[in-house]
């Protein structure tokens, strides 16, 4: 007996057995988000709220200046968005000022900021254009420098981090044409030469952003498999790729949607000698280093869509005073209204979850693989929801693009080249589907980690007994913690404190649901998606409902507009309130039962009738 389900298919436990292999086992640091899906709100892990030093904010404040001083200058979004290219003087200037090498450290020729500073120049650039925020980011969010900081050897570090000071850009490139969220289809190999000293690479790399103008870059490819317990294991390793190297040719250039001008397509391999001290952190461990790269990161995300989402929030301020329709401004009418305020309330707590994961980020005494996964998640499904309100309050202007707006004499938001740009946030750095898989994941783990011993084969009978003995008392102990009524509040404003109690009252309703239903489904829990994703979002919205609350009594001590501050966090958390009791309920009372049956038999063609009278492809 394994924790995978039977029926879950050969094929679906062998990618499940690569992902596990992948995963970091151990929680080295507290996890905040961990523990509100094991019932515990541990308040002093979010709160007081983290702050920059002084001198941490000056330097950021002083490189934020000459970035939008810069940008303002001499970007122009709308042309971006047209001709496809980010102007080669942009380039050289964002080169000068260092923005490509933003958080690698002093030693290697870096600027050395922290991760809020980061986010703070990726949250701006992400304000304004898209394409040339994907530059940036897939450069050192996911591109060469981010893994080399975190598992580069001295050498590695010392030969490659200089050059990205110098300008040189990278990518990230793990995606291929079968093996898109499921990386045990990757066909790409890397075989060693005879003298052991190469590798040689062949396959085909496809939506490497920045692939097609990368100078380095991380290439994910299989090694040899290695025989692990009496099984053939597929082995992952990651590779520093040259992209002068002989045999690299980029073969085709993608047009997306949006982000026009990402560099991005087919990459192909033919032979690509590459030598063996270019492996990052060692054979076989290429997917989990893609996975704690990403642990971080992910954060560039959240700083993107909060700034993009902000741009918005300006936007539609604007229009509802400015446009009148039926006797007052459309800002006026309930519905537009409503639109508003909860954008202005989702902003706050975007900013309230980003700012405190990249503070996370920065302290290093925190495991955040749960909260970077979180703020993900939460902040690209909001920042849709906003731009797309965003284009229904401007009407039939939002759809009209910026430079038809312009040339009609009219102010150019580019309202509709937003939509374009913020849709991918949801797909890429891991879906939302596949996000909320990482976190149900993670958030069981405090389970998974007590039945594994038991349900393992290989531990000896004797070894089982006591883990079954243990795993009861603990079980026993923390089970009927959940049942001690949370009086107590946290000495907040009203109405935080009343917030607060529902954040600890509810954390321990979580954390009962989730037990109950595992003792339902065992195993076949991992199949319920439906159900494991009302637990994600619940916990989602538990986690930014904490630190809203959280960020809003710090911005108060620090002499922000109370009344303001408490309003807008008051909206938020009674709105998040709102989309929990609605997740709850259906928990319990769902239709996924007849909404699977129909999808199976949607996909089988049952129901092709009801596509007639189209024109089919
Ligand atoms: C503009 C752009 C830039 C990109 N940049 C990069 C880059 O720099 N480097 C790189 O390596 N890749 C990059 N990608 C690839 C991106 O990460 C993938 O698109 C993403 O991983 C999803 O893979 P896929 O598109 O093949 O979708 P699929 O994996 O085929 O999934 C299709 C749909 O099914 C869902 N799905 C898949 N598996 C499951 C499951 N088990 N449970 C529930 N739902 C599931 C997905 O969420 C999605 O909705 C980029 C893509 C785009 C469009």
């Amino acid at each position: 007996m394994s924790i995978f389900d039977k029926r879950m298919g050969k094929e679906k436990i062998e990618s499940l057995k690569l992902a596990e292999a992948s995963r970091e086992e151990e929680w080295h640091y507290p996890s905040f988000a961990s523990r509100l899906f094991q019932g515990a709100l541990e308040w002093n892990l979010i709160h007081p709220f983290p702050e920059q030093s002084k001198e941490d904010r000056e330097e950021g404040d002083k490189f934020l200046k000459k970035l939008e001083e810069f940008l303002k200058a001499n970007l122009n979004p709308d042309e971006v968005d047209e001709t496809r290219e980010i102007p080669k003087r942009v380039i050289d200037g964002l080169r000068d000022m260092g923005a490509f090498a933003i958080k690698i450290p002093k030693e290697y020729d870096g600027l050395g900021f922290s991760q809020v500073n980061y986010s703070r120049a990726i949250h701006m650039i992400g304000s304004y254009c898209g394409s040339t925020t994907a530059l940036i980011s897939a450069h050192q969010s996911i591109g060469v420098p981010q893994p080399l900081i975190l598992f580069g050897t001295e050498e590695q570090k010392k030969k490659f981090l200089p050059r990205f000071r110098k300008g040189a850009i990278s990518a990230f490139a793990l995606t291929e044409s079968f093996a898109g969220s499921d990386p045990r289809l990757m066909k790409t190999t890397a075989t060693p030469t005879e003298d052991g000293k190469f590798y040689l690479l062949n396959g085909e790399k496809l939506w490497c952003t920045n692939g097609n103008i990368a100078d380095v870059l991380v290439v994910m490819a299989l090694t040899p498999p290695k025989i692990v317990g009496g099984e053939e294991r597929p082995q992952v390793t990651a590779f520093i790729v040259e992209s002068n190297s002989p045999g690299f040719e980029v073969t085709y250039r993608c047009k997306f949607m949006g982000l026009n001008a990402i560099q991005n397509g087919l990459i192909s391999f033919k032979n690509v000698k590459v030598p063996k001290e270019n492996i990052i952190l060692g054979e076989g461990q290429g997917l989990k280093l893609a996975l704690m790269t990403l642990n971080t990161g992910r954060l560039t995300l959240p700083a993107t869509v909060t700034g993009a989402s902000k741009w918005c929030l300006s936007v539609a301020r604007r229009w509802g005073n400015e446009r009148k329709q039926w006797g007052c401004s459309i800002g006026e009418h309930e519905a537009i209204a409503s639109k508003i305020s909860s954008m202005a309330a989702s902003v706050f707590a975007m900013d309230a979850v980003t700012w405190l994961v990249s503070h996370m980020a920065d302290n290093k005494k925190y495991d955040i693989r749960l909260e970077a996964a979180i703020a993900k998640l939460f902040c690209t499904e909001t920042c849709w929801n906003i731009v797309d309100d965003t284009m229904q309050i401007r009407g039939g202007r939002g759809y009209e693009t910026g430079p038809s707006l312009k040339g009609r004499g009219e102010p150019a938001f580019p309202v509709e080249r937003a939509l374009r740009d913020s849709r991918v946030n949801t797909i890429l750095e891991g879906s939302s589907e596949i996000m909320h898989l990482f976190i149900a994941r993670e958030a069981l783990d405090f389970h998974l980690s007590k039945i594994k011993p038991i349900l393992d084969p290989k531990v000896p009978i004797g070894a089982k007994v006591s883990a079954a003995f243990s795993m009861g008392i603990s079980y026993f102990i923390w089970y009927l913690k959940l049942w001690i009524p949370s009086f107590g509040g946290c000495n907040l404003p009203s109405p935080l404190d009343e917030h607060m109690k529902f954040i600890r009252r509810t954390v321990k309703r979580l954390a009962k649901s989730i037990f109950y239903k595992m003792m339902i489904h065992q195993q076949r829990l991992a199949n319920k998606q439906n159900i494991l994703n009302r637990f994600v979002d619940i916990g989602g919205e538990l986690f930014a409902m904490a630190s809203v609350v959280s960020y809003t009594e710090s911005l108060i001590r620090k002499g922000g507009d109370r009344k303001n501050l408490l309003e807008l966090s008051d909206l938020f958390c009674r709105q998040a309130r709102n989309r929990i009791a609605g997740k709850f309920n259906e928990v319990s009372h769902n239709n996924d039962k007849i909404s699977n049956a129909i999808a199976k038999r949607i996909l089988r063609g049952s129901y092709e009738w009801l596509e007639n009278d189209i024109i089919k492809l």
